[in-house]
């Protein structure tokens, strides 16, 4: 990156069918010239894709730019997850996205969350400082919470458990997150939070994702998507200024970086970055 203080980094998930992976390798060779800061990769609900996370990230771990799992306990014990993350400090991977997850679909009411702070807790005991913890934050309070003042209070309670940074779900509101970042910071959180940035590739997905993890599409960007259903490449060309727009607020209000949820593809990440002077 051009302005070294500004952290970039861009996030996939692991491809289940060898084109999958094969198409990712070449993803991820064309977003590597923006010299990201690093790579993530996603853990499935309730560790569904654990062997693929941890095959993609040792794939990763191999190429220059460091590259961070996500993680959450899913349905594992401890001993489980402690032999996974003494596999990722052997490999050298020095950054774990530490989550809560979600729920795998079709499982019963027994199965057991256990929070983020409590897992920031559990690495941080065994692990000491080994690791640089990523959390996640809400800047539009995720779906489950009590209340804003509670989700608040939560973020901190990852921060007083050893977390390092946060990065947020996707917005299209920088007021929200800028909102956000004061009520942070009233209550003394003072570490990094790294606006989660989600282009726009795709109006249906866009909307279905958007629901179902609490994320708002204002009227008017939901309007004007609309009227490109049926025109693919004008989406992109709209969503592709929209976001670039978004992340020129975010980094003129003072946002520390971005963090791309590529969605394995690297158009239209690669232009927005562009459009952003972050290249090389
Ligand atoms: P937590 O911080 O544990 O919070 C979950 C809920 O519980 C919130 O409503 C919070 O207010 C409340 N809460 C938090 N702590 C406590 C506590 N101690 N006591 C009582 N209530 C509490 N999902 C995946 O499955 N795989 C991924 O790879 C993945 N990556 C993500 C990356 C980012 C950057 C983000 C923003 C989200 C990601 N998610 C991923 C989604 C995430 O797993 C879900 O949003 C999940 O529902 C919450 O995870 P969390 O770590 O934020 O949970």
């Amino acid at each position: 990156m051009s302005e070294d203080s500004l952290r970039l980094s861009f996030e996939f998930f692991p491809p289940k069918t060898d084109e999958g992976k094969a198409k990712l390798a070449v993803v991820r060779d064309k977003l590597e010239v923006f010299a990201p800061d690093f790579f993530s990769v996603t853990y499935g609900a309730g560790g569904s894709t654990r062997d693929n996370t941890k095959n993609l990230v040792t794939q990763f771990n191999a190429l220059d730019t460091p590259v961070a799992p996500h993680l959450s306990f899913g349905g594992d014990d401890e001993a489980a997850i402690k032999a996974l993350i003494n596999e990722y400090k052997d490999a050298g991977v020095e950054r774990i996205v530490a989550l809560r997850g979600d729920m795998p679909s079709g499982v019963g009411g027994s199965y057991q969350l256990v929070y983020a702070n409590e897992l920031v807790a559990f690495i941080r005991e065994h692990f000491g400082n080994a690791f640089e913890l990523e959390v996640a934050a809400y800047p539009e309070i995720h779906p489950q919470a009590k209340s804003y003042e509670d989700d608040v209070r939560y973020l901190k309670g990852k921060f007083d458990a050893g977390a390092d940074n946060a990065i947020t779900q996707y917005f299209f509101n920088p007021d929200a997150y800028f909102y956000f970042m004061d009520q942070c910071a009233k209550i003394g959180i003072d570490k990094p939070i790294y606006p989660g940035i989600m282009p726009i590739i795709n109006y249906r997905n866009l909307v279905r994702f958007s629901d179902s993890c609490g994320a708002d599409i204002p009227r008017w960007l939901r309007r004007r998507l609309e009227s490109f259903e049926h025109d693919p490449e004008a989406l992109r060309d709209f969503g592709e200024e929209v976001v670039t727009e978004l992340c020129e607020t975010l980094l003129e209000g003072g946002a520390p970086g971005l963090h791309f949820y590529t969605m394995n593809q690297a158009e239209p990440v690669a232009s927005i970055v562009t459009n952003l002077g972050l290249e090389e």
